[in-house]
């Protein structure tokens, strides 16, 4: 077979998205450099990092649970990122049924082979005098959380260490790119590239290669809490999640909004939060933290990756959604063979010519 001929990429944007193309690109003998303006507030570092498969009001299976859960999967075992596994914490979510009603539901699917791998049934309530929780519930299996803010920092050490990665911290104006010439004038040297890709997350929408793409940028806002009297062996997913996060500390929300005027947290946010949690616990909290971000959503609800239209060496990778954590890992190393000539084409859901310039 031959081998893919070596080209040079320029990332832009180092959350979840730029970081995992960087990762599949130099894994696959490419030359990378990757840009990113770090932003405490952006939303990979500012993420739950759960990754969970039975979602939603009516415990609907994720578009594609079974690949999405795989990707992550193989990729945390590839031996080069194997340091990033301290971050990982795989972890049951307990998701108590709002009514008797649901019982019925999800016994049904205990024979059902789309769901009977995914959860199992709790028939009883537990932990009753933590948690609000009278009619059971089920365990969704195989899922957990990603401390997001130590993974991408280990990410960065290892591509720029171990990988070879060229990783420089600026905000790149557009005014920088040369794209005919394919350079970036920036502050700190001249970048030249074979190919660009824009992984920005919610600011997609002011890359005037892209405006024309339906990013609705979602602000989520969650909190820390010090909960002393709780003491659970899941993550607890009741209209809130609550993850323990160790010595009685939860990381505990999210809103979605998608109208803002500010990207800071806000007193809205912490009230809407804290009363869907005291619908779910029966012990005292302190609030400790309280954090926003913006997520990249899309209207139909999938990430968007693909090739300029008009200039075919400029690339994306965004529109990850709630669900950057799963759908990161796959949607990168599809780029990554369609790139390098492994893949033909990118299934229609994901391709970014479902939307017309
Ligand atoms: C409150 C909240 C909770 C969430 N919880 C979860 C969860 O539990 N599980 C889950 O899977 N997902 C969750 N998400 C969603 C997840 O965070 C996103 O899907 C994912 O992080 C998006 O990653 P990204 O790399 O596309 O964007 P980002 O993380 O926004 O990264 C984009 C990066 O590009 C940089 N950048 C942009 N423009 C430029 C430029 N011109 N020059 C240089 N750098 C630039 C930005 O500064 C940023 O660092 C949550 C999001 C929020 C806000």
């Amino acid at each position: 077979m031959n081998q893919p001929s070596v080209n040079k990429y320029a990332v832009i944007g180092g959350g979840l998205a730029g970081c995992l193309m960087a990762a599949r690109l130099v894994m696959r003998g490419q030359e990378v450099v990757l840009i990113d303006h770090p932003q405490p507030n952006s939303a990979s570092k500012v993420a739950a990092g759960l990754f969970n498969v039975i979602t939603g009001r009516f415990g609907a299976k994720s578009w594609l649970a079974d690949t999405l859960l795989e990707k992550l999967n193989q990729f945390l075992q590839i031996p080069a990122f194997l340091s990033l596994q301290p971050y990982v914490h795989y972890q049951k979510i307990y998701r108590p049924f709002r009514e008797v009603a649901e019982f019925n539901k999800w016994q049904n699917r205990t024979a059902d082979p789309r769901f009977q791998h995914l959860f199992e049934l709790v028939e009883n309530p537990v932990y009753e005098e933590q948690i609000i929780n009278p009619h059971g519930g089920i365990n969704i299996l195989p899922c957990g959380w990603i401390d997001l803010k130590g993974f991408l920092k280990e990410m960065k050490r290892i591509l720029t260490q171990n990988l070879g990665v060229n990783y420089f911290e600026a905000l790149i104006d557009y005014e920088e790119i040369d794209h005919q010439k394919k350079v970036i004038n920036s502050s700190f040297g001249h970048i030249s590239f074979d190919h660009l890709i824009f992984c920005q997350g919610a600011s997609t929408i002011s890359n005037p290669f892209f405006s024309y793409l339906p990013i609705i940028p979602n602000k989520g806002e969650l909190l820390t809490i010090h909960a002393p009297d709780l003491q659970l062996p899941f993550i607890l997913s009741k209209k809130v999640y609550l993850i323990p996060l160790g010595e009685q500390y939860f990381l505990t929300g999210s809103t979605y909004q998608n109208q803002f005027s500010h990207t800071e947290p806000t007193e809205e946010g912490k009230a809407e939060i804290c009363q869907f949690l005291d619908q779910a616990i029966n012990v005292p909290y302190k609030i400790v933290e309280q954090q926003a971000g913006v997520r990249p959503t899309t209207k139909d609800r999938r990430p968007i990756a693909g090739t300029h239209p008009q200039f075919p060496y400029i690339h994306i990778v965004s529109g990850f959604g709630t669900k950057g954590v799963l759908l990161s890992p796959y949607i990168s190393e599809l780029m990554a063979d369609l790139l390098v000539g492994t893949q033909k084409k990118l299934p229609e859901e994901v391709h970014i010519s479902r939307f017309r310039r």
